[in-house]
């Protein structure tokens, strides 16, 4: 049995809320919001199967990863050799529990999950027996967790401690450490090939559940007249796409409960933000890692450690690990603070710009996480006892609760806050963007 590609006939935009009628697409086509260029929609060619083939294979190139050593150190005649399982295990035995499970969750939980989801369900839409409760579950759970998925930042996170230990010991990769790059590479396929609008709509089908918005309200709807979804008291669920009536309170489709604007947008992400800077203190205070080399103990900040290697010359190193773990965090705590600014007491300044911003603050925030990544990955390898040994300092979990607060922060914030304020400056034009 054959189905349409899509399904749904209206969608709002989930960053200016814009309502689209969306037209019938072909296969390998995207669907733009006309306004703010945000992709509503990409119907991937052959993605049921190529989500099926990328996503298997992943899961083998996991299994590859974890039944071989990953990384092989050696200095002074010392030699050790690491499977991905033996970092988490090393930090579990140096009673760093909460970081272990933030690695063990980061790097094999949420990924298996992730992609055990998305491959039940790619197979779950063309067998009609399996239960909607069930599927409606699995797909919640996939977008939950997509912007926890951080193995690309532990591969950079290994790729940045190797550099680190090069002048100081003989690194060996190890045949797990290509499988998991592949595992990395195939992972991220998958993830650009789940699109959110399309995976509801196939798992809704035809049916009853579909018909959101009932005809006669969606030719009422002003669409051709370019209106926001709101001003046609109608709200755009933010988890499935759908559109619905404004005295809705729960979606229909995927029983998220929906609001036309998030409730306590700026007073959760101001929340979220004062907490990350307060967190952020003890995370450059305290050292993030301590060394013991020949019997000596020696502890680093970030930015002492970032100091240590600009003088041993390892430039390249040394603004990788300031860019993410010091400009990062706090252009994102900047940016988002003046994003909220921006919503209270709006300026001249293109909407447009300021949506840019926000979806950088969005896209670079996890990035952080490469510091913490290259800890975990140095105290796995370097346990050599007096001779040398490295372990978590304690502004590791401090650290690592700035980038989560922060990654919150751009989560609660709704961006079709600073459309609100310049609603005059809805584009007249009522063509469709395709590509
Ligand atoms: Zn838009
Ligand atoms: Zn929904």
């Amino acid at each position: 049995m054959s189905y349409p590609l899509f399904y749904d006939s209206v969608t709002a935009c989930d960053e200016c809320d814009l309502l689209h009628r969306i037209p019938p697409l072909k296969s390998g086509e995207r669907f733009k919001c006309i306004r703010c260029g945000h992709v509503l929609i990409s119907v991937h060619e052959h993605v049921k199967g190529r989500i099926f083939g990328t996503g298997c294979s992943s899961l083998l190139m996991l299994a590859f990863a974890l039944a071989f050593p990953f990384l092989g150190f050696s200095s002074s005649g010392a030699e050790r050799s690491i499977t991905l399982f033996n970092i988490v295990s090393v930090l579990i035995n140096q009673d760093y529990l909460i970081l272990s499970a933030i690695i063990s969750l980061a790097l094999f939980v949420f990924p298996i999950a992730y992609l055990l989801a998305v491959i039940f369900l790619v197979w779950s839409f063309d067998n009609h027996h399996v239960s909607m409760a069930i599927k409606r579950y699995f797909t919640r759970w996939v977008i939950v967790i997509q912007p926890w998925l951080m193995v690309d930042v532990f591969l950079v996170g290994t790729l940045v401690a190797l550099v680190k230990m090069d002048s100081l010991a003989d690194i060996e990769l190890g045949l797990s450490f290509w499988a998991f790059c592949a595992y990395v590479l195939l992972l991220l396929k998958t993830i650009s090939l789940v699109d959110r609008r399309w995976f509801w709509n196939q798992l809704a089908g035809h049916g009853p559940d579909h018909l959101i918005v009932k005809p006669p309200v969606l030719e009422k709807s002003a669409l051709a007249k370019s209106i926001t979804a709101k001003q046609q008291e109608l709200i755009g669920c933010h988890f499935c796409g759908a559109t619905l009536l404004g005295t809705a309170f729960h979606c229909s489709r995927c029983g998220h409960s929906i609001h036309s604007r998030r409730p306590h947008s700026l007073t959760g992400t101001i929340a979220f933000l004062i907490a990350s800077v307060i967190m952020f203190i003890p995370a450059n205070v305290f050292p993030i890692m301590q060394t013991t080399f020949l019997g000596g103990n020696e502890p680093s900040t970030i930015m002492g450690g970032v100091l240590l290697l600009w003088s041993l010359g390892s430039y390249p190193v040394a603004l990788v690990i300031f860019l993410a773990s010091v400009v990062i965090p706090l252009v994102k705590m900047l940016s988002l603070s003046w994003l909220c600014w921006q919503c209270y007491y709006p300026t001249e300044r293109e909407t447009m710009q300021k949506i840019r911003l926000y979806r950088i603050t969005e896209l670079v925030g996890r990035w952080s996480m490469i510091d913490i990544f290259v800890v975990a990955v140095l105290t796995g390898l370097v346990q050599m006892g007096e001779l040398m040994s490295i372990l978590p300092g304690p502004a590791v979990l401090s650290f690592t609760s700035v980038i989560i607060l922060t990654m919150l922060a751009a989560m609660v914030f709704d961006p079709r806050l600073l459309w609100d304020k310049n609603e005059g400056s809805v584009m007249p034009s009522s063509q469709e963007k395709k590509e």
